[in-house]
């Protein structure tokens, strides 16, 4: 009777993922919450690849899962991935479904997906990955993601045994993930941009699980990221497997150590988030047994997806696009660090957090109090562009963090925010956009270009 409703599940799950490409409606998880809803043992039954990777953590599984596919397509493996669904049990399923034969049987050797940290408990007990790759365990969202330790304990409930993990040694959260595993650490030595006190307002990780004593760092990057110790007892954050050593911003590369040797591989973008994302995947890759020259040849041809980094040259101005996901303090004070460093003079426009969310969601703001808006308070940043139905609330948050009135734009409809801008020689236009709001996003990155391609040209706006 199971085994019936599991094929009467799929079947169905299969039509709909035709009806959903004949509709032109790729992308969703739809077929997934059928087969579920019909077979609530679906996840149980269905092929599953004989080699699984996952990646999960709160920020750079989007990026890094992009990257391993990337790496493991140029190596002519034949994967079942979730790039285009969601992360969580029912995107997987639906990806599972579009790689099953008729009878369920998986058609793909390898799956490599992303997977949402929470959704733990709905997947692992039925699919058990060869390795499972952690980012890092930061402060997401706190309505849905509370705090990053509660995240850390799901995670080591739900990991099987067998899994080998690859965790970031720079963050105790993530080190710590189900200890009886077998795992490989990787991190990134000294730099020279590293800290001695934190200087965000979120570090969530100050106080040893051990003894109770305040931690201390030998260097810290940003929030708890950092080589930690604890004075009193001795606890050390663990020595790395992979270490990032000498980083080359001028030829973006890096040099990583591992236990036989070291080599030089390349950057894909010289901000430190992306710095670890690339020491995370070559650790991966030399732990699943390529060489160092292979995994060296794989890091030369991948790329980060436009749709999270991309730029545009006009003239005498850059537009440049970067995601900056929506009520995650921790990951949209990385990319104000980023830019608070960025040579030339700047201008912001925010439009993450925008759109839906204040008009359908319940959500406060307090995330905005969480993130690091004084990294704004730069010389260098002339104005700042927000907008929409928060736009008021980013307003007050900018003024709050010291920032000027004159440098502060504010428009109630995103669309508007091309008129907002300066526009002056050299200048370069950040848009940073969250993942709830990407059609809108296009929509105004459209009406930019219009307005950028007519400066080149000399028009006055
Ligand atoms: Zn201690």
């Amino acid at each position: 009777m199971e085994k019936l409703r599991f094929i009467a599940a799929l079947w169905i799950a299969k039509i709909s993922v035709i009806a959903l490409k004949v509709t032109r409606h790729n992308g969703t998880n739809f077929p997934g919450v059928v087969a579920i809803k019909i077979c609530p043992q679906f996840m149980k039954h269905i092929g599953k690849p004989k080699k699984v990777v996952a990646v999960t953590g709160t920020n750079g599984k989007t990026t890094v899962t992009n990257m391993i596919l990337d790496a493991l397509t140029i190596d002519g493996k034949s994967i079942a991935d979730n790039k285009a669904g969601s992360n969580i049990n029912s995107g997987i399923a639906t990806s599972l479904i579009q790689n099953a034969s008729l009878t369920g049987r998986c058609k793909k050797e390898w799956g490599v997906f992303e997977i949402d940290e929470r959704s733990a408990l709905r997947i692992y007990p039925f699919m058990v990955p060869d390795y499972m790759v952690i980012t890092n365990l930061s402060r997401d969202s706190i309505m849905r993601n509370g705090h990053p330790e509660y995240i850390s304990e799901i995670l080591t409930r739900y990991m099987p045994k067998t899994t080998k993990l690859i965790l970031n040694a720079d963050d105790f959260f993530c080190a710590n993930v189900a200890p009886e595993n077998d795992r490989a650490y990787y991190g990134i030595e000294r730099m020279d941009t590293d800290l001695e006190k934190c200087e965000n307002l979120i570090q969530d990780f100050q106080i040893c699980p051990n003894c109770h004593h305040r931690l201390e760092y030998e260097y810290l990057r940003y929030g708890h990221i950092g080589k930690a110790y604890c004075p009193a007892c001795g606890l050390k954050a663990p020595e790395y497997d992979y270490a990032g050593c000498e980083t080359d911003k001028v030829n973006m590369t890096i040099n990583i150590k591992d236990s036989s040797g070291e080599e030089t591989y390349r950057l894909l973008n010289d901000s430190v988030y992306n710095i670890y994302n690339v020491v995370c995947v070559v650790a991966l890759l030399l732990e699943m047994g390529y060489s160092r020259e292979r995994v060296k040849e794989f890091m030369s041809s991948i790329n980060i997806i436009g749709s999270r980094y991309d730029f545009e040259e006009y003239a005498d101005k850059t537009l440049y696009m970067m995601l900056a996901k929506d009520r995650n303090a921790f990951a949209v004070s990385r990319v104000f660090e980023y830019l608070s460093i960025q040579p030339g003079e700047k201008e912001i426009v925010l439009m993450n957090n925008n759109y839906s969310d204040a008009a359908t969601w319940s959500e406060n703001t307090c995330w905005l109090y969480d993130c690091d808006f004084e990294l704004l308070k730069d010389d260098s940043i002339k104005n700042i562009v927000v907008c929409g139905p928060r736009a008021k609330d980013y307003r007050l948050r900018l003024l709050l963090a010291g920032i000027e009135k004159s440098r502060i734009s504010w428009c109630e409809k995103e669309m508007d925010t091309p008129q907002e801008l300066e526009l002056f020689e050299g200048d370069n236009i950040y848009v940073l956009y969250g993942t709830d709001s990407l059609d809108l996003k296009d929509r105004v990155i459209g009406k930019m270009r219009t307005v950028l391609k007519n400066c080149e040209g000399g028009e006055k706006l």
